[in-house]
């Protein structure tokens, strides 16, 4: 069965190589959205609890929360932040007793933009939203 929750944060980034204004220094309220998969446990009929879950998905967040991602990230466009974010979680997931494996990010910039991952993808992303608007 699969559970998710989703949290915001802002950030600033620039994109030197990108041909249009977000070559400049500029800022976003990122979302981002994380489904995991795992079994019900018996004792607890959960399969995780949503507050465990979410102050796992904070600690990841709070590596990129009001930072410049590019000191982080190397060129940080939503995919590569996405990826970023599924890395650290997935460490994190691994690292925790909670017994359950990511099966998605989806990471807005925006309202509505947005790349999604899925936990067997290594470095494909899909991408939605307006392909004309901001990076
Ligand atoms: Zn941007």
């Amino acid at each position: 069965m699969k559970l998710g929750v989703s949290a915001d944060f802002s950030a600033a980034h620039s994109l030197p190589r990108y041909p249009g204004k977000c070559r400049n220094l500029h800022g976003h309220t990122y979302k981002v959205e994380v489904i995991v998969e795992g079994e019900k446990k018996p004792d607890t009929e959960c399969v995780a609890d949503f507050s465990e879950l979410k102050a796992v998905v904070k600690e990841v967040l709070e590596l990129v929360d009001h930072r410049y991602l590019n000191e982080i990230i190397e060129y940080p466009t939503s995919e590569n932040i996405a990826l970023f974010l599924k890395r650290e979680l997935e460490r994190k997931l691994k690292d925790s007793k909670l017994g359950i494996f990511l099966y998605s990010l989806k990471l807005w910039e925006g309202e509505d933009k947005w790349v999604m991952i899925e936990s067997a993808e290594s470095s494909a992303t899909t991408r939605g939203g307006d392909a004309s608007s901001d990076a």
